[in-house]
């Protein structure tokens, strides 16, 4: 029997009763009739009523008996559950349309049960041992937690401190550190200021960021303290939580985008007042020759070339990030893509005295390539090798084929780079530390943009570099782009 039936038993049953208690007070009239006493027919009619209220009485004790059992049974079946998914319930206990109001108060019993055992299960596992809930959890964050009274002594803390801390603090998940304290004098920036932000007499939170090096890339830990318990027995003593986060990353982060915003300002201000500037000289002047014209117009259009390649880079740089770069792959002429190439760069050329070489092979096969992104990742690689070469040096751009590779080379006699900053010439935003490229503008993002291109194309670049004696930027793609024409 399911629950369903007695929900709408209230006006059946009734309808029953005065069926039944009609039918036995008729049966008592008739009987009444031969007996010819009413007060015998009246004994039966009244006796058939109380038969009928009887009848009616028990099967709704029956039908309320049975609605609790399937309550039972519901309750056991969702209880069995290990989440709590009303959803999953409604389904069960909806099959009897009718039978809605006791849904309800089925949904909720099940619910609140469930619940109890969730809350009785978490506050049991909060209570049992090292293995607890609450103990698994702390231990996956990433936040060095550590709980401390005054003194610096460690009462409690948790795994993830081992990884934060430094490596003759913290052997294979031994205790290691035994007082807090000492933790903070392992860093290059702990002073008197850093010293009065950890004394433990006052209660007040406090937040403060310790460095491990001289600069963010060593590592920057920001430290928070939270007062958990006031100990008056120990005069004035308290319990403390120390949160530690490895905030590197982020602080990294910011440096770099605090870098692009001004070199970028700078990249696109400086071509723009340069334009403006020789645009009014132009129309200002009331004497010009032909060849001042012609000199103030170039300054002009290397200018614009300059601001579009910025601009262009940056546009790249955002569409990459949004993971919108696609290639429009089209049949390419190696020797049109270089002579592209090289007119696009020539402005830059001409602002200096370098020495510049071209060699690309005959016979070299067409490439299935986007020659548009291909040449402007080869423009960032060249206008590099130009920028960072000073005047009387020497470029040199070379394409070759050569076994299963197809090798853009662009080598100069500039500046080079450090060993330690190659492997992260691709990081956008990056720009080497050597004070001699302050004053070259760059935003950090050309090479970024190269390898984006040349990975695209299911290639890369290799650098080879050495300081002060030049570098070799190299944009490698895959034999199968090239498309060989029949000889
Ligand atoms: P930028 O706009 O700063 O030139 P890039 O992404 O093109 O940005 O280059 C990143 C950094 O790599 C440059 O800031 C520079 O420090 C270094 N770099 C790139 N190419 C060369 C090169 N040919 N010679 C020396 N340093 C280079």
């Amino acid at each position: 029997m399911s629950a369903a039936s007695i929900n709408n038993s209230g006006s059946p049953l009734l309808r029953n009763a005065i069926a039944l208690h009609a039918a036995f007070g008729l049966t008592g009239l008739l009987i009444a009739a031969g007996f010819s006493s009413l007060g015998q027919g009246y004994a039966i009619w009244l006796f058939s009523a109380l038969m009928a209220f009887i009848l009616v009485g028990s099967r709704l004790m029956q039908k309320r008996l049975a609605t609790s059992i399937e309550i039972d049974r519901r309750l056991n079946l969702l209880a069995d559950c290990h989440e709590i998914r009303t959803e999953s319930l409604s389904p069960v206990i909806a099959r009897d349309h009718a039978a809605q109001g006791w849904n309800r108060l089925v949904e909720t019993a099940i619910v609140q049960r469930l619940l109890d055992q969730a809350d009785s299960s978490l506050h049991e596992s909060t209570e049992t041992g090292n293995d607890s809930l609450i103990n698994r959890i702390v231990n996956i964050l990433n936040d060095g937690l550590v709980v401390a009274d005054s003194s610096g002594t460690v009462l409690w803390r948790n795994d993830s401190l081992n990884a934060l801390l430094p490596t003759d603090q913290s052997h294979d998940g031994q205790p290691g550190l035994l007082h807090f304290h000492e933790f903070f004098r392992t860093f290059e920036n702990f002073d008197e200021q850093i010293a009065a932000l950890t004394d433990t007499r006052t209660l007040a939170p406090v937040a403060f960021e310790m460095y491990r090096g001289e600069t963010t890339n060593e590592g920057v830990l920001r430290i928070s303290r939270q007062c958990l318990a006031e100990n008056e027995r120990s005069h004035g003593g308290a319990t403390f939580l120390w949160t530690i986060r490895d905030v590197t990353q982020q602080k990294l982060a910011l440096e770099m985008r605090d870098c692009f915003v001004s070199a970028a300002t700078h990249e696109l201000r400086t071509p723009l007042c340069n334009i403006r500037a020789y645009a009014e000289t132009l129309i200002a002047a009331e004497q010009i020759n032909a060849e001042e014209e012609r000199q103030f117009l170039n300054v002009i259009l290397s200018e614009a070339g300059r601001l579009e390649r910025t601009i262009d880079n940056l546009l790249n740089i955002s569409h990459m990030q949004a993971g919108g770069m696609t290639l429009d792959r089209h049949e390419t002429q190696i020797e049109r893509l270089v002579n592209e190439v090289q007119e696009t760069i020539r402005p830059l050329f001409e602002k200096k005295t370098l020495n510049f070489e071209t060699l690309v092979p005959p016979r070299l096969p067409d490439l299935n390539v986007d020659k548009n992104k291909l040449a402007a990742a080869l423009v960032n690689l060249l206008g590099n090798a130009i920028k960072y070469t000073p005047d009387g040096g020497c470029v040199r751009l070379e394409a070759e084929f050569e076994g299963s590779e197809i090798r853009f080379h662009v080598e100069d006699t500039g500046i080079g780079i450090a060993e330690e900053e190659i492997p992260r010439l691709f990081e956008r935003f990056f720009r080497s530390s050597d004070p001699r490229i302050n004053d070259i503008q760059g935003t950090g993002l050309g090479l970024a943009f190269s390898h984006d291109v040349a990975r695209l194309h299911g290639g890369r670049i290799d650098v080879a570099s050495e300081l002060n004696k030049g570098s070799r930027f190299s944009l490698i793609l895959p034999a199968s782009l090239a498309r060989l024409t029949p000889s």
